[in-house]
């Protein structure tokens, strides 16, 4: 049987625990999961991709179905690269879902063997964003309960 392997591309820009809460729900229905972080170099960021990446390696220590990588480019051309035929999204608000059928409808369009997969944030997680998570380091609150553990800012 073809192995199943899943990308779950995104900016992370910190990784929170939305994010971490849809890898481990999807983690059951697939053989891999890789985490792909996708440089866009028109989005400003706060963290390096290395930073990045490395929190992200730091939230699933030893876990052999998980990899982390980087990429450019279109997500479906990552994923033809790397033998995954499946995209995993998180969708929180009517305003995601609208943003994501768009992303989702164009890259079927660009290649009908990978299928997105979307799963309903956990409600409590519904308000997390990274982006109200860098609002809030930058104001120098307290970012416990939004992001995992291993994500500590110095
Ligand atoms: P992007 O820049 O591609 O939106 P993000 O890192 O912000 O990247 O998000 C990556 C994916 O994680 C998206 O599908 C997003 O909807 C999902 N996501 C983000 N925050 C949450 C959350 N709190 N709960 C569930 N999914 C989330």
């Amino acid at each position: 049987m073809t192995k199943k392997v899943a990308v779950f591309p995104g900016s992370f820009d910190p990784i929170t625990l939305g994010h971490v809460s849809i890898v481990n729900r999807a983690l059951p229905l697939f053989d891999e999961i890789i985490i792909a972080i996708g440089v866009n170099t028109e989005k400003k960021h706060m963290f390096s991709v290395e930073q990045r990446k490395s929190w992200i390696k730091a939230c699933f220590p030893g876990n052999k179905k998980i990899r982390v990588d980087i990429y450019e480019g279109l997500t479906v051309d990552y994923c033809h690269a790397h033998h995954a035929n499946f995209i995993l999204r998180g969708l929180r608000t009517a305003a995601d879902f609208e943003f994501e059928r768009g992303i989702g409808q164009i890259n079927r369009r660009l290649n009908t063997s990978v299928e997105t997969v979307f799963f309903l944030t956990e409600s409590h997680l519904t308000p997390i964003t990274s982006s109200i998570v860098r609002d809030v380091i930058r104001h120098g609150g307290d970012i416990s309960g939004l992001v995992p553990n291993q994500v500590k800012i110095s």
